[in-house]
């Protein structure tokens, strides 16, 4: 979760500073403390179905399997995890004079990278940086699967969208900070609470309460002998990929994320996040008034193909300026348009927890692969 939208009106301000011994906070009968054994004992006896996919044990042997696919590994996390690229469509060479701020500079973006003269869009498709997201982890192993097979992971047939995926070339990254979700205990939020979402996505201070949003961000590296359980919004090391240090990174996960697309030069590029609410495109920060206004008009094509199957979603952005008492930060979405020009956006995912949107296991994937189906059509569109 990167907006404030669900949790603003939630979040208790004075948790961190709370002495209270009190389980639960009387005026929101919302529990402000939770220890790692209840957060386990929460977890839901069920089975998951084959086409969730919630953890990354399994992940590399998939990749390496790929028939049609492409497999690298990009880098190795904290933990010693792997990070892979999985592409579809071969690479076109076109000319690059310039890295994509030079090239700005000089007034002219095709010295970057002459995007137009690619018969092909290219597109750049960022798994779960915040590791408890998976909603896109399971909609990125699904669409590799339906790019290799034609079906996805429910054995149900996809043509369309293979088809469209195959006049582009896609970029996949399908988990974007594997040590975040190899601590995800119970692989689907889904049916759970909204006290589990805070658990496991920011974890817990040395007394038990939670860190919570948006204080969980006040501390970066997200290290120190007052945290009892990591939440899975950082990578091992505790650096939360969505919000690295730009210019002397701290983690290996942004960076070679960036890389791809500053390699690549990706006319679209999503990072795939997951909250309470309905899904949402979200307006990109500290990005030219242009790509704001293409990232709205691809919202407006996705919502409408989620209305048409009966799928929820939320309200449209207005592009705008930068400012305010709380402007936007300039994160992962932000650089990946400073790296290669992309048009570039975050995605926010129902988790389907109790209370707020409560998609099903297969309805997030559908909202997924509804997704996906409209930035391939809204890159193909414009590149007649
Ligand atoms: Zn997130």
């Amino acid at each position: 979760m990167v907006t404030a939208v669900f949790w603003r009106t939630l979040v208790l301000p004075s948790l961190l500073l709370s002495t209270s011994l009190a389980q639960t906070d009387p005026a929101t009968s919302r529990v402000n403390r939770m220890t790692y054994a209840e957060a386990r004992a929460r977890i839901p006896d069920r089975g998951l179905p084959d086409f969730w996919i919630g953890d990354v044990k399994g992940l590399t042997s998939r990749c390496e399997r790929l028939e049609r696919g492409r497999t690298a590994v990009l880098g190795v996390t904290p933990g010693g995890r792997p990070i892979h690229l999985v592409t579809f469509g071969d690479r076109e060479t076109v000319s690059h004079h310039a890295n994509f701020n030079s090239a700005i500079g000089g007034q002219q973006a095709s010295a970057y990278m002459d995007k137009a003269a690619r018969t092909k869009p290219v597109i750049l498709f960022v798994g779960p940086v915040h590791g408890h997201e998976v909603e896109g982890l399971t909609g990125l192993v699904n669409l590799i699967e339906i790019m290799e097979t034609g079906k996805d992971l429910r054995g149900r047939t996809q043509t369309g969208l293979q088809q469209l995926g195959e006049r582009c070339r896609l970029l996949i990254v399908p988990a974007g900070n594997p040590d975040g979700t190899a601590r995800f205990e119970p692989r689907a939020l889904q049916g759970m609470g909204g006290d589990d979402l805070r658990f496991w996505g920011q974890g817990t201070w040395w007394d038990d309460s939670f860190c919570d949003w948006p204080q969980c961000k006040r501390r970066h590296p997200m290290v120190g002998r007052d945290i009892h359980f990591l939440g899975c919004y950082f990578n091992d090391a505790g650096i939360n990929p969505m919000h690295d240090e730009w210019f002397a990174p701290m983690g290996p996960e942004a960076p070679a994320i960036l890389k791809v697309a500053s390699l690549e030069g990706p006319d679209l590029a999503v990072s795939l996040h997951s909250h309470g609410s309905k899904p949402a495109v979200l307006r990109p920060a500290y990005v030219p008034m242009e790509v704001q206004q293409d990232i709205r008009s691809l919202g407006e094509k996705c919502y409408a193909l989620l209305a048409e199957r009966r799928l929820p979603y939320g309200s449209l952005f207005t592009a705008g300026p930068e400012g305010g008492k709380s402007p936007a930060s300039f994160n992962l979405t932000s650089a990946l348009y400073h790296a290669s020009g992309a048009d570039s956006f975050t995605f926010e995912s129902p988790h389907g927890v109790q209370g707020y949107c409560q998609a099903t296991l297969e309805e997030i994937l559908d909202i997924q692969l509804t997704l996906y189906e409209a930035m391939l059509q809204h890159a193909l569109d414009k590149k007649q």
